[in-house]
């Protein structure tokens, strides 16, 4: 294509750009270069709106001009949906509804306008940036790896507010519309080109070309653009074994108002399950398609402003808009104080290609995953072949299974790559030329001591070595080290290559520059990364030890296993206590429970359950002896198998007949007798936790509320809905959280003696975010 540049309308600070490029000297197509200076990624705000509103009707009125194509400026991103700082503004649901009418509207002249629109999507395409690309005539994507296509709203608990999930709808079936609205997940380009979501996809470089000719074909051939729904149809046929039956399933469900009704029935019950009422984003979604199918799509749109105004004033969505901003600024948190980089000269961080992870057991073989994902060259070692191989066949089932999850071209290629980064030994070669070094041994302070002398011994003087113990102090494992500046706790949480935290943890003698450089290796793994103060449980084990305790009490007062899980469950919980336990190892969270008990004195005193489950080898899931008996159903999940657990009541048995666990009031029923209001018992198991995250702000183990939320959200499962618990503080309010707190010790005693720091946030009416 020869490219006249005719002229360009800058309308300074503007967002939106004008060119008009030609080919053949005779036809013009306008590209329209969306590039806010103000952001990084480009977001639709009134000021976007109001621009791109006037270039599409410029470029409509210029007779030179034939087609429009509307890209982005920034280097590796499309449009990533709404100015969240911006819906943060808005005060009214009405006022959120016309917002969603007018964008809306808008987006609708671009898909009825007399030019072909071309939308070209290099970079993720998220939310309103999709809804544009649907929009639009057709859309060109770029095939890279930073493309990506999706309604991710449901997230922040809002919903897609310019007709973007009904395009996806219309164009792709009900079905797909469900899954890409309420899971939220981003489509790789290949996956949207299949489902008829766009209509073409190219190698980066040539992304603009290829949209410009796009958009002149369609000026040149009108019956192409006529033909488009039928030319997705074909790219969705192309190739798919299943083609023909999905064919079918669109007459036979999407057209049937039985197979609709059983379709949206079940996505329904679904949703509540997985939400327990929490999160309205889903349901109102399968509203707004449920109309859609009944009443087509104005009123579907109408509909969809409507429940969009309602969830943008939400509380739900205030919370987990507040908790993406909190994560985003972790994101850029070097994890040392202001005053440290002044003082200290060496602080940033330093280069790590090269990682050393000693012991290939769960954690060491999830921590070389996720290394070897991001790109670092990884060396794992253990003691015998056994546990090694072990080790490396972990990996590359997480990688296979990944790579199987969604498929590409080129995912074969990827799994072999990353897994040639890894390589294994049983003994210490090549840990010298480790940059940072990461141990997974048992949980013993001996055995850890032993491998900080050896791994020393071999390092370069640059290399941090860090530790990933779930409850040792760093201080103590620190004692071995001649060089107490480079050791640090890097805490993974399990399954490591699912888990989105990372807990780093400083001792007084940490250098920040090692702290820096763990902080900058735990993002480049993907991880959402705090940095703590070393003591006893960290943070994220000091406040799910009471929350666990308290759950573990109340069985003892004679409450049934599952009663206690559903009641936890039930407050937004995703895996009840009990289970959690069963999980993590009973024998584990006794030992932490012992060691809390030490640290901290008689209000942590571990409770005498604990004693009667470890005399009685419940260890948990892991020697069949836990809460629960696992058994392997082969039908259900999403892979056609899904562990069906039942309670062991045996575990009743092993309390009755213990004095210490033995209801003293009622010593001849039998247990599980009582039955109090599950709010009792999530008050109770919450109010724990939250009194000790108060402890933990104040004693400086965390640096910030925010830390706090985001480590108790993304370690221990926290609700994301209830902000954290230091949100959690502030939507109740000090005073009301004293109260509930105190009344519990005048009923439980000393545990919950509230902490100094909630007093005092009580009695000056304070919050912990502005
Ligand atoms: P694991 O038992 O699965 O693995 C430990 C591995 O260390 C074994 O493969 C063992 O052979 C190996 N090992 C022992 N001595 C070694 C040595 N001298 N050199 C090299 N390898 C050696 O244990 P895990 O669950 O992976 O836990 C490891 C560490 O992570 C512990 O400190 C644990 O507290 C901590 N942690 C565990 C979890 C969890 O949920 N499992 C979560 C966070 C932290």
């Amino acid at each position: 294509m020869e490219v006249v540049t005719l002229g360009t309308i800058v309308r300074a600070p503007s967002i939106v750009r004008t060119e008009t490029l030609f080919h053949d000297g005779a036809h013009g197509v306008a590209v329209l270069t969306l590039d806010d200076p103000h952001e990084t990624h480009n977001t639709i705000t009134p000021q976007l709106g109001a621009e791109l509103t006037a270039a599409l009707d410029a470029a409509e009125a210029d007779p030179r001009v034939k087609a429009i194509v509307i890209r982005s400026g920034k280097k590796d991103s499309f449009l990533v949906g709404a100015n969240l700082d911006y819906l943060q503004t808005i005060r009214f649901a009405n006022d959120a509804e016309e917002v969603s009418l007018e964008v809306g509207k808008r987006f609708a002249r671009i898909a009825e306008g007399g030019k072909p629109v071309v939308a070209c999507v290099h970079g993720p395409a998220l939310g309103g940036g999709f809804e544009l690309a649907l929009a639009c005539t057709a859309a060109v994507a770029s095939d890279d790896p930073k493309t990506v296509l999706g309604l991710p709203e449901v997230k922040l608990g809002l919903m897609p507010a310019a007709n973007g999930l009904l395009r996806v709808a219309d164009r792709a079936g009900l079905r797909v519309a469900i899954d890409v609205g309420l899971t939220g997940r981003s489509l790789k380009p290949q996956k949207a080109l299949a489902l008829g979501l766009v209509d073409e996809v190219v190698a980066a470089p040539i992304v603009l070309d290829a949209a410009c000719r796009f958009a002149l074909k369609l000026v040149t051939r009108p019956a192409l653009r006529k033909h488009l729904p039928q030319r997705r149809a074909w790219m969705r046929h192309r190739g798919q074994p299943m083609a023909r039956l999905r064919s079918m399933e669109r007459v036979f469900v999407d057209k049937n108002p039985l197979g609709r009704m059983m379709l949206l029935r079940r996505a329904r019950a679904e949703a509540e399950k997985e939400t327990r009422g929490h999160y309205p984003a889903p349901g109102r979604m399968l509203d707004v398609l449920e109309r859609f199918g009944k009443k087509g799509f104005r009123s579907a749109a109408e509909l969809e402003s409507r429940l969009f105004g309602e969830l943008v004033v939400s509380e739900t969505s205030h919370r987990l808009v507040e908790l993406f901003f909190a994560t985003t600024a972790c994101k850029k948190d070097p994890g040392i104080e202001s005053d440290e980089r002044a003082k200290e000269k060496d602080v940033a961080p330093a280069a790590v290609e090269r990682v050393s992870v000693i012991g290939a057991g769960l954690m060491g073989a999830g921590i070389a995953c996720v290394s070897a994902q991001a790109g670092l060259t990884v060396r794992m070692k253990d003691t015998d072949d056994v546990a090694l191989g072990r080790g490396l066949r972990y990996v590359k089932d997480v990688l296979d299974e990944r790579a199987a999850r969604s498929p590409s071209p080129t995912s074969a290629l990827e799994v072999e790559q990353t897994f040639a980064r890894l390589s294994g030994a049983i003994d210490y070669s090549g840990v010298s030329n480790a940059d940072l070094v990461i141990e997974a041994v048992f949980e013993d302070i001996a055995l850890k001591h032993e491998v900080i002398r050896d791994v020393e011994k071999l390092v370069k003087d640059t290399c941090i070595i860090a530790s990933n113990t779930s409850a040792l102090p760093i201080t103590r494992i620190a004692e071995a080290a001649e060089h107490p500046e480079r050791i640090l706790g890097m805490h993974y949480f399990s399954p490591v290559q699912r888990m989105p935290l990372l807990e780093i943890v400083r001792t007084k003698h940490t250098h920040p520059r090692a702290v820096a450089t763990a902080v900058a290796v735990g993002r480049r793994q993907g991880k959402n990364v705090i940095v703590v103060r070393d003591g006893v449980g960290f943070y994220t084990t000091r406040i799910l030890m009471p929350y666990l305790s308290e759950a573990a009490q109340v069985l003892t007062e004679g409450v049934a296993i599952d009663t206690i899980d559903r009641a936890l469950l039930d407050w937004g919980f995703p895996t009840g206590p009990l289970h959690l336990m069963d999980e993590a190892g009973i024998d584990v969270a006794a030992h932490v429970a012992t060691e809390m008990h030490e640290a901290f004195g008689e209000r942590l005193r571990a409770p005498a359950v604990f004693t009667v489950l470890m005399n009685d080898h419940r260890h948990g899931r892991k020697n069949g002896r836990g809460f629960y008996l696992y058994d392997r159903a082969v039908r259900g999940g999403r892979h056609g198998r899904q562990i069906a657990k039942r309670v062991d009541d045996t575990v009743y048995y092993a309390l009755r007949t213990d004095p210490s666990t033995r209801p003293a009031a009622l010593p001849a029923r039998s247990l599980p007798h009582a039955k109090p209001m599950p709010e009792e018992i999530s008050l109770r198991c919450t109010m724990a936790l939250v009194n000790e995250a108060l402890r933990c702000l104040d004693e400086g183990i965390l640096r910030s509320a925010r830390d706090g939320d985001v480590g108790a959200v993304f370690g221990i499962g926290f609700p994301p809905f209830r902000g954290g618990p230091f949100r959690y503080v502030d939507v109740l309010g000090a005073p009301e959280i004293l109260r509930r707190t105190r009344s519990l010790e005048q009923r439980f005693g000393s545990r919950f003696e509230p902490a100094p720091l909630l007093v005092e946030m009580a009695r000056k009416g304070k919050r912990f975010y502005g």
